[in-house]
């Protein structure tokens, strides 16, 4: 319970704890609640225990001789969940998001199998989600009888479920490592990481949100998967990266292809830059030289020219150029000169 009750995890809505239930019909009368948050608070019990009564005569719910199959199946492990929760002792705990009334496949179409992370917390999730987007029955673990022992901590659960039913998950603030080594993880479910990571998908707007903070972590991630998408977005994020601090793993995990797109973004841009500095203002005749003062502001601002540098700073860096001249006239035409060249230098490229 600790876990939960961190600081960092205030907001880890998903979970809450549960006392395990006696009988089958109590777990009905979970069900027949309807309101799974009501449900959470009932820890004492007490008020499942009134309920009992008034469902105690029900009807099985697995119906044997159901003619569609399919239907029968989905039925038949949801029994089987439900059964194998009455062999958990003590508290148990529930992702709120894949609980067992969670309307999050088909319409109407409850979750059949539970999955239980390495720390305890259950989720109940779809059979027929999980295998569909998986290669290999998902690792293979849905080849094991439900509640199926998970190889994940129920942080790095909760992501991927939420990835899969492309849930927004943004209010968990997961730290950049957890994500990082979860979607590292997909690949050993049979899930490439490419089917959840796409524009727009909430795992992707979960890892964009760490971009301006650890660009280099999402583009070798984006890179080692070929998550196109995220290079792409990440890639702006990452135009003053000094290129001599990659190391050898970092080239390896973005791979040969994202670093030489990453390498012709900085030099590409610094080309065009000094391209733009190439166009100084026009001669007057006067005692100035506008010319000669931008060549000089120019060649100063390339020679430590950085692809990330921002419109504004290139702005400053080469108004030392106008400062020198008394004709009001030069002054002017450098200042004009110097707002096309912003332009046009805000205009370039800035992603892979
Ligand atoms: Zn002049």
């Amino acid at each position: 319970m600790s876990f939960y009750n961190t600081a960092n995890f205030n907001d880890w809505q998903s979970v809450a704890s549960i006392t395990p239930l006696s009988s089958n019909d109590d777990l009905q009368n979970l069900g027949s609640l309807g309101n799974w948050d009501g449900a959470l608070d009932l820890a004492t019990g007490q008020l499942l225990q009134s309920d009992a009564t008034t469902s105690a005569s029900s009807p099985p719910r697995f119906q044997t001789n159901a003619s569609d199959k399919a239907a029968s199946l989905q039925q038949y492990r949801a029994e089987q969940a439900k059964h194998h929760i009455n062999h958990f002792s003590g508290k148990i705990s529930v992702s709120t998001t894949f609980h067992p009334n969670a309307q999050l496949g088909q319409p109407g179409q409850l979750p059949d199998i539970i999955l239980q992370s390495v720390d305890g917390v259950l989720f109940h999730v779809h059979y027929d989600v999980l295998n569909q987007i998986s290669d290999n029955g998902f690792g293979n673990f849905l080849q094991e009888p439900s509640p199926i022992a998970f190889n994940q901590s129920s942080q790095g659960l909760n992501i991927i479920l939420h990835a899969i039913y492309d849930i927004p998950a943004a209010k968990f603030h997961h730290p950049i490592n957890l994500l990082i080594d979860t979607v590292d993880s997909l690949t050993s479910y049979g899930v490439h990481p490419s089917r959840l990571v796409h524009r727009n998908s909430s795992l992707f707007q979960l890892l964009y949100l760490h971009a301006p903070q650890h660009p280099m972590e999402l583009y070798m991630l984006a890179g080692a998967h070929r998550l196109e998408e995220l290079a792409i977005m990440v890639s702006a994020h990452l135009l003053s990266f000094p290129l001599d601090r990659l190391s050898d793993e970092m080239v390896d995990r973005m791979g040969a292809l994202f670093l030489k797109r990453l390498v012709f973004l900085h030099l590409d841009r610094i080309k065009a830059l000094k391209a733009i500095l190439s166009q100084p203002p026009p001669p007057h005749g006067c005692g100035d030289d506008p010319q000669r003062a931008w060549a000089l502001a120019a060649a100063s601002v390339a020679n430590d020219a950085m692809a990330g540098m921002s419109p504004q700073m290139l702005v400053s860096s080469m108004k030392r150029s106008a400062g020198d001249m008394r004709c009001t006239h030069c002054q002017e035409n450098t200042q004009r000169s110097l707002g096309i060249a912003a332009m046009k230098w805000a205009n370039v490229k800035a992603t892979i």
